[in-house]
This record gives structure tokens, sequence and C-alpha cells, in this order.
């Protein structure tokens, strides 16, 4: 195969020049201001993949920011067919007072490229393009069938991606999903994402009179909305940090010995988490380490409540409404829409019959999860082993993104290779990226698409799993 290695080497300066030339361009997708922007970024992708050998095509999205496709199908039949997926949008730039140097500028400095998009996404996105260019001209071929589709809207929460997953399905169609837009725990320990969380978002609105009423007059007589929707919330979790919803956790798939010898692998100092966050204390459920418990168990939060008076000095009253919103992050195989009527009844079971309610959701996110022993976790692993020189740890991520719609849809299991680290600043300013990660990165992706085309992976992937 062809010498990864040589070609980061000679070409390590231009590969992070043409990456700053992407990164120059503000491609904030939820600014309307910079439509313009997003798609100069995603024409300037597609000239990238295009150079890299690839058929690139710009693809619109119905009422979003363009999308862009690429692909290279010649590795033939028995090969397996891997799909790289990110995203081409970046989050906004302020503060902007707060950069050292301005985020469209993109600067090179202590080791670092720093600029808005230079880890998320666009360089994660970049060191598998430059991976394939080297493969493509050394080789004239790739060990893999391969297609991109790198988005224009995940930073405004890949709004349209079920509506266009639906209309192209069978383009994206793949036996792989390989996720470029993730990180590992420190540069030093190189690790390997096999989940994201789902969520749903829920709001409680109860009323127990048709407006307030006065604490004298009343008050002993009459129901508090407020101390209604205080009770009921205080009991959403048991005293061994459970919830305590009935089946909550009939579809949660428990950690595996291997996983939970992994979380406890992973560097993690309660002390320095405790001051990093600023908290006293890292409650949660019982018989879980806060690793887990951040990435890979089900979790209940209140995030706002609100009702009665709220006001600068007093007024005496017995509030008739009161307001809370509630989320949730989902592990597998948790189910949004199975989930949502269930807190449901739970909520009108424990309120007494006076206490006028509704419950509305703002809509729900499926957890992804690819186990340890899946043969693309395993291959992705020995390809991250031979470019960190050093084996990888597996962990899971505890946020939520498109990557269970994309497996769907795709009919195929996600893997993640991404080279982002904690110190990376992502969404915040001064966001870089470690140029000695970034070249990992390219080595990596280049190792991964060798590992998935081995005959035992290939033929593996190739067996259809769902
Ligand atoms: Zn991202």
């Amino acid at each position: 195969m062809a010498d990864i290695d040589a070609f980061v080497q000679a070409e390590a300066d231009s590969l992070v020049t043409e990456l700053s030339e992407w990164c120059a361009i503000p491609s904030i997708s939820s600014d309307p201001e910079h439509s313009a922007d997003v798609r100069r970024s995603a024409e300037h992708l597609a000239g990238l993949l295009e150079a890299a050998g690839l058929d690139t095509e710009v693809l619109a999205v119905d009422g979003g920011q363009p999308a862009v496709y690429a692909e290279w199908l010649g590795a033939g039949t028995d090969a397996p067919t891997v799909t790289v997926y990110g995203h081409h949008d970046v989050q906004p730039a302020d503060p902007l007072d707060q950069w050292t140097t301005p985020p469209f500028v993109p600067t090179v400095r202590d080791g670092c490229l720093h600029a808005r998009g230079a880890s998320d996404d666009k360089g994660q996105i970049h060191f598998q393009v430059s991976a394939v260019r080297h493969l493509l001209a050394a080789d004239g071929r790739l060990p893999v069938n391969l297609k991109f589709f790198v988005e224009g809207e995940e930073e405004s929460g890949s709004p349209n991606i079920d509506a266009f997953l639906g209309e192209h399905a069978e383009r994206l169609a793949c036996d792989l999903v390989m996720v470029s837009d993730t990180g590992m725990v420190a540069e030093h320990v190189p690790s390997l994402v096999t989940a994201m969380r789902g969520l749903i978002y829920l709001q409680v609105d109860l009323r127990t009179a048709p407006a307030d009423l006065h604490s004298g007059s009343f008050g002993g007589a009459v129901p508090n909305a407020v101390a209604e929707l205080v009770a009921l919330l205080a009991g959403l979790k048991d005293a061994a940090g459970r919830i305590s919803i009935p089946g909550w956790y009939d579809d949660v798939v428990d950690l595996t010995d291997e996983e939970r010898a992994n979380f406890a692998a992973l560097p993690f100092d309660p002390e320095e988490f405790k001051a990093v966050t600023g908290v006293g204390a890292l409650p949660g459920e019982e018989g879980f380490s806060p690793l887990e418990r951040m990435s890979g168990r089900p979790t209940a939060d209140v995030n706002g409540i609100w009702g009665g008076f709220t006001g600068i000095g007093s007024k005496t009253i017995i509030p008739a409404e009161a307001h809370a919103k509630v989320s949730f992050r989902l592990v597998a195989d948790q189910d949004p829409a199975r989930l949502e009527p269930l807190f449901e009844r739970w909520v009108r079971d424990r309120l007494p019959e006076h206490v006028e309610v509704s419950v509305r959701s703002f809509g729900g996110v499926k957890p992804a999860l690819t186990p340890l022993d899946h043969p693309g976790n395993r291959a992705a692993a020995r390809a991250v082993a031979r470019a960190f020189g050093k084996e990888p740890l597996f962990n899971r991520e505890g946020g939520s993104g498109p990557e269970r719609a994309l497996s769907d849809a795709l009919g195929a299991a996600c893997v993640y290779l991404g080279v982002m680290l904690p110190e990376d600043r992502i969404h915040a300013p001064n966001e870089r990226l470690l140029l000695a990660n970034y070249y990992r990165g390219v080595r990596a992706a280049a190792y991964a698409f060798e590992e998935f085309a081995t005959p035992e992976v290939a033929a593996a992937l190739r067996t259809p799993v769902r």
C-alpha cells in the first residue's frame, strides 16, 4: 500500500495550508447572513474531494443548507462500502473579543491550527480527504468503495436530515458509516467512541385554579400549583438515583464487562473533575462510576422551573399555575416514541385529580450504539493503534446527534474515527486542532480503509446486521 507516513511528512505544511483555506470560510449555519458562506464552504469541499479523485456533487437540502456528496466505487463487489459522515458548517464565533487571533483567519501557533471549525468539523473531514487523495494518487485505487456525506447544518441540529436521508438513502447506502466528528480522551490516550445518547425534551404545565389567590384569605384550603409541581418532580428519581418512571429501563442495553473495564481504564480524577466544573459532589445512579453515568446510563434533568411570584419584594399569593422543562438522555435501545407516553402517564398518575396538567414534547433523538466487538469497531481500533502507536480504549459520547438516524436510513452500523481533544475548545473561543493528532488522523483513516477491506472484516460488514 502507498506509504502514508512518507506522504504526511512530505505534505505536512501543504495539508495545513489547504485546511486553512477552507477554515477561512465562515460557514455558520445558524446565521442566515452566512448562507452564502455555507454554500461557498460546500463548494470548496466539493473541489477538494474532486481533486482527490472522487465524483462529487453539492446537494441542495429542501429549506436548508447544502450538503456534499462524493463517491469512489471502484473497489469491486467483495469490498465493503463505507460512508464517511461529518459536517462542513460551524458554530458561531462570538464573543469575538475572546479570540487571540480572529476565528476566520486560521493561524498556526504552538503546534495547533487555531480557527473556528479547525477541529469541529473541517479538520476531521479534511484528514479523511487527505488520506483518500494520497491513496488514489499512489495506488490508483482505494481498498474500499467510499462515499462522503458531509452535511451543512449539523450545528443547527440537523433539522432536515430525516427528510434528506429519506430522499437519498439509496445513494448513501453502505455497509459501514464512519463518523468523523468525535474526539479522543487525551492526546496520549487514543480512544474510539462507540455510542451516542438519545434525548427527549418535554414541558409540563400545571394549573390548580383560574387565577392566583390571596394566601391570607384562601391559604390553608386551596391547592398550590408550584407546590404540586415541586412534589411531582422531587419523585422523578428514587433514593438510589434511578429514574422512578415505570418501564423506563426496560429497553436499556446493559454495559458489558469489557465496556466497564474500558470505562475503568479511562483517565478520570473525580477531584480534578469537581474542580474543573466547580461542583461540590458527583451524585448519580448508585453502582455506576461518574464516567459510566455521563454516557452509558439514562439521565433525567429538570432544565427549568417557573411559576407564581418571582418579582422584587413580596406578594402573598397562591400560584394558580406552574411549569417545568424536563429532559432525559437515553441510551440504546430506549425509544423516544415509547418513553414520552410513559412520562406523561407517570405525571398523570402521581398528580391529584384537582390538578390540570398538560405535557408537550419538543422532539426526540434516538440513541446509537455499536457494540465493542462489532467487526467495524475492532478494525477501526487496529487502524488507530497503528496510527497512534498505542492500543485505543473505547468510550461513549454523552451527547446526542443524528448517528442513529444515519444508521437506520443507510442500513449500517456507525464507527467513530475522530481526533478532537477536550482542550480543543470546540464551540468556544480559540478553537484549535492539534496538528500532531490531525496527522495521526490522516494515517488512521488510510489504515482504517485497509482494515475494513481485509477479507474477514469485509465479509462480516457485508452481512446485514439488521
Ligand atoms: Zn461537530
